[in-house]
């Protein structure tokens, strides 16, 4: 198993509010989030929608600090949530499958949700780096991603985001909208 894929659902959460909107405005939204993720089911209460709002806050700073160059605050932050969302490992077999890992087996969704994130960061920065961490530049997107990029020249969350102005580019009207090297930067 790899445990870097685990900071897939970090981004996936920070990602649920935007400018234009806040997926999480409702249980539904939540519901949308969690679907598809079987270690992470259950019922769900509002209380449940509240802590996970205040969890993406608080991986959204991680991604902001990080973004900034603060990488001291960002790893301050993300040890924090490791000890507030402790992992709890167990091996496991079953439908068939050998004897594997699994983690937070209890708990409400948001602490199971916050213990697999938390765990996904920190194997990612182990093992990429917490320089991969980012903040697309294109103006009126707040998305994060993690650059993959052999020469981590990614600026864009998206395709569709390396087409559109830059937050930088804004400030200067005159200057060309988009550049080759801007949009080859987004993967
Ligand atoms: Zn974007």
């Amino acid at each position: 198993m790899n445990l870097a894929s685990y900071a897939d659902l970090a981004i996936d959460l920070v990602n649920t509010q935007r400018p234009q909107g806040d997926d999480l405005r409702d249980l539904d939204g939540l519901r949308a989030l969690l679907a598809h993720r079987p270690h992470l089911g259950g019922r769900i209460a509002h209380r449940d929608l509240y802590a996970m709002r205040e969890l993406r806050a608080q991986l959204r700073a991680i991604f902001t600090s990080a973004a900034r160059g603060d990488e001291d605050d960002a790893v301050e932050r993300l040890n924090t949530l490791l000890i507030h969302h402790p992992v709890h490992p167990q091996i496991a077999r079953h439908d068939g499958h050998d004897w594997h890992l699994h983690f937070n087996e209890s708990g409400s969704i948001p602490d199971r949700y916050a213990a697999r994130a938390a765990m996904g960061l920190a194997a990612k920065i182990a093992d990429r780096g917490i320089g991969r961490f980012g903040l697309c530049k294109a103006e009126g997107c707040e998305r994060v991603y993690f650059d993959t990029t052999a020469n981590r020249s990614r600026r864009y969350c998206s395709d569709r985001c390396a087409g559109r102005p830059s937050v930088t580019a804004a400030c200067h009207p005159g200057e060309p909208r988009v550049t080759a090297t801007a949009r080859d930067g987004a993967q």
